[in-house]
């Protein structure tokens, strides 16, 4: 992998396409920032539509070749399971670039991707397991049978909080199929899909399988999203987003996955343990300083106990290392941009007009030790209710807001008054009270006792604003391939076509 943190560096890179970098047509590049310092650190280029028809073209061309479509199942599971050894060699590596990107912890970041080469395998190993039904029919002499085949090329557009952990997911189980792919990183992060797809071509999966264009959301991704070469788009990122493309999609009549955002309900219980509940809260809200779509922004909690646990939450939040991000001993990092940065102050201003109080942070840190990067403290936010703007909408940083409910009809009504739908957690010792939350809450996943504890065997995806399709578990398989029903008939003979025979 010729991608590094030092080789990137000053550098310019280029697009990703044939199985190979190369200059844009558009002879036009964009600068990436350091989200520590603020400021440039390496250049990529910017695709416009004929680099992205160039793209395409190469991903259909790979599609139909030999090289992909005549190889079996079985081998295209062992190409993708050496692309997990590859990943797992370069983990550390790709965990750097990712950092210096997007300014998340290298810690977490170095967890990710060592943990990412067992979702790869896991979808490897998928690739000769799909199989379509035989199925009886009203005929003698009769087969018929469906089966399953690759869509042919597949969009996908990522985010910059976690570029290659939510491109796994789905570009996995789509190569073990036999999709080709174009895949158009966010500008805020861009470099550690360009070095993946180097990775992809050292596992000997063929040239114009995966490519990479690069550039804005508003060129790059429009080019991408109203192309109709495109069998199917993937989408991580805003509701607002999501909406713009899958009407970009429906133009060309192109099916769509959209993971959206979220506005996460997160209940405590009066029986529960305290210290351990407030640890579940804190990781579910501050960990990557809240940049997670299933963040659990808002926090309900039982009256009885709303005090202590509140005393707890905002003594274990002012025990939080805010830091540089290479720093193994930093627990919060920068945001990503300072866009986002400028936008969480302005909620939690905005909450604070609207009556709530911060009750520990709600500002940049004081300490002057981080200069001009785009921190910001975990903020702890009381007084609140469930309409204020920081409460509805989804701010992508390190702002929890708490408050308390007297019993579950109130806690569930609560919990199910938001537009998203993504995740959801509770603490209770009372399994009766959890079950009945699972079953009530609007929300694709439900964490009891535990948050943030994704995993990639399971379909996980949004209701309501935040989104449709599901990744995980054999699911996804179904989501990127289609069904073909086959029916033969072998009886030898054939009827006049202009003899009805009525019942
Ligand atoms: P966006 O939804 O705008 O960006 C996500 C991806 O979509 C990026 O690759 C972006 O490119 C691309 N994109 C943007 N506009 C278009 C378009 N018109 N056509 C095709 N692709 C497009 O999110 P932002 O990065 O602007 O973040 C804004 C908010 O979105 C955050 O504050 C957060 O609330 C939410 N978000 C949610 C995520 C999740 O995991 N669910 C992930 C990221 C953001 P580019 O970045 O180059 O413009």
């Amino acid at each position: 992998m010729q991608t590094t943190v030092k080789s990137l560096e000053g550098s310019r890179q280029e697009l990703f396409i044939g199985g190979q970098f190369r200059a844009p047509r558009s002879a036009s590049y964009l600068q990436s920032f350091d989200p520590t310092t603020g400021k440039p650190w390496y250049e990529f280029a910017e695709a416009n539509a004929e680099d992205v028809d160039a793209a395409i073209a190469s991903a259909t061309e790979a599609f139909h070749s030999t090289a992909w479509r005549r190889i079996t199942p079985t081998e295209r599971g062992k190409l993708v399971r050496r692309l997990a050894e590859l990943v797992l060699e370069h983990a550390d590596e790709l965990a750097l670039i990712e950092t210096r990107d997007n300014g998340k912890l290298i810690k977490e970041m170095k967890a990710q991707m060592r943990a990412m080469p067992d979702s790869y395998s896991y979808f490897a190993g998928m690739a000769d397991k799909l199989q379509g039904d035989t199925i009886p029919v009203n005929k003698l002499d009769s087969l018929n049978y469906s089966q399953r085949e690759a869509l042919g090329v597949v969009a996908m557009i990522t985010p910059w909080n976690s570029p290659l952990m939510l491109l796994t997911g789905t570009l996995a189980p789509c190569l073990a199929i036999g999709n080709t792919v174009v895949i158009k990183p966010s500008e805020h992060a861009t470099a550690s899909t360009l070095a993946l797809a180097e990775l992809v071509v050292e596992a000997g999966i063929p040239a114009g399988v995966v490519n990479v264009v690069t550039g804005t959301g508003s060129v790059t991704g429009e080019a991408l999203t109203r192309h109709p070469g495109i069998a199917k788009i993937v989408f991580t990122g805003s509701t607002a987003t999501g909406r713009r493309i899958a009407a970009n999609a429906a133009a060309n009549l192109v099916p769509c996955q959209m993971e959206l955002g979220g506005k996460s309900p997160h209940v405590v219980f009066s029986d529960v343990d305290i210290e351990r509940a407030v640890n579940g809260v804190v990781s579910g809200v501050f960990a990557a300083a809240g940049q997670t779509c299933v963040a659990g922004s808002r926090c309900f909690v039982e009256e009885s106990v709303y005090g202590d646990f509140l005393d707890a939450l905002i003594e274990r939040t002012r025990r939080i290392t805010v830091g540089h991000p290479m720093d193994e001993a930093t627990d919060i990092g920068p945001l990503a941009l300072k866009s986002q940065l400028e936008k969480v102050e302005g909620y939690v201003a905005s909450g604070v007009s609207e009556g709530a109080t911060v009750a520990i942070g709600g500002r940049r840190p004081q300490n002057g030790d981080l200069g001009e990067g785009w921190y910001f403290e975990p903020t702890v936010m009381t007084d609140v209710t469930n309409d204020m703007s920081f409460m509805r909408d989804e701010l992508f940083g390190p702002v929890v807001g708490v408050m308390p409910f007297t019993d579950e009809a109130e806690m569930i009504a609560l919990a199910n008054d938001t537009e998203y739908g993504l995740a959801s957690g509770i603490w209770t010792r009372d399994i009766d009270r959890a079950m009945r939350f699972a079953n009530q809450v609007d929300a694709g996943t439900v964490w009891i006792n535990t948050y943030r504890s994704a995993a990639y065997m399971s379909a996980n995806g949004g209701f309501k604003n935040s989104g449709y399709g599901r990744r995980g578990g054999f699911d996804v398989m179904r989501e990127f391939s289609r069904s073909k029903n086959v029916l033969i008939d072998y009886s030898g003979a054939m009827q006049d076509p202009f003899v009805i025979r009525l019942k």
